[in-house]
């Protein structure tokens, strides 16, 4: 091999490794036809849109983007437990903030820290800061924080068990008091984990708290 050939080969495997690869769809790994939101056309065909979500007290309301499936759901575990973070972009853009919220600041739901440095990274911050820098309002790590690494939501069926399981994880900061807050999820279940920080939110003085969540189930 020449010393020419060698700098070839070097040259393209550089090449390679900063080229993007083919785009694929975001939700079924297609290949073709894939539009600026990341989809192809067969996806986006069958992508059903929230209905108005039911929202109940401490919330003070709720904007949800898209109905639950199955393609969404493996697409939010890619996300966050294998760790693609090419998904936040791809999620934020069924995220909104209503111009009417009024909101001072967007505060992600938090992770206890075990489970977040077990994890690598907290997929609802990276939401967040994608979100942030879309609506341009600012985001904050340091408002609400899980303190008691409860079991996790999705292993319990039971609603009621759900609300006792997730009570007293959270605290918040004082400076909370009189902001308005939107917390920042990718699921909305049963809303156990919301409803719970916005109530330690709320007691702390908060004036309005806000969820703007990727995906529900019908409720
Ligand atoms: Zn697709």
């Amino acid at each position: 091999m020449t010393r020419s050939d060698r700098f070839k080969e070097k040259f393209e495997f550089f090449a390679d490794a900063l080229m993007p690869g083919p785009y694929q769809c975001f939700l079924c790994d297609e290949e073709d036809m894939i539009g600026d939101d990341g989809l192809c056309d067969d996806c986006r065909a069958k992508l059903k849109y929230y209905p108005n979500p039911t929202c109940l007290a401490p919330l003070d309301d709720i904007t949800v983007g898209l109905q639950y499936s199955e393609n969404i759901g493996s697409a939010v575990m890619r996300f966050k437990k294998s760790g693609q973070k090419e998904y936040a972009g791809f999620f934020t853009q069924y995220l909104s903030v209503p111009k009417e919220w009024q909101a001072d600041i967007l505060v992600p739901v938090p992770m206890h820290p075990v489970r977040k440095w077990m994890r690598g990274f907290n997929h609802t911050e990276l939401l967040a800061a994608y979100l942030s820098s879309a609506v341009n309002i600012p985001y904050s790590t340091r408002l609400l924080f899980k303190t008691r690494n409860s079991a996790e939501q999705k292993t319990i069926k039971d609603p009621a068990v759900r609300r006792r399981n997730i009570r007293g994880s959270f605290t918040c900061d004082p400076r909370v008091k009189g902001l308005r807050i939107v917390l920042v999820d990718d699921v909305f279940t049963t809303g156990a984990t919301v409803y719970e920080c916005a109530k330690v939110l709320k007691r702390a003085g908060a004036s309005k708290v806000y969820l703007s969540a990727v995906t529900s189930p019908a409720h």
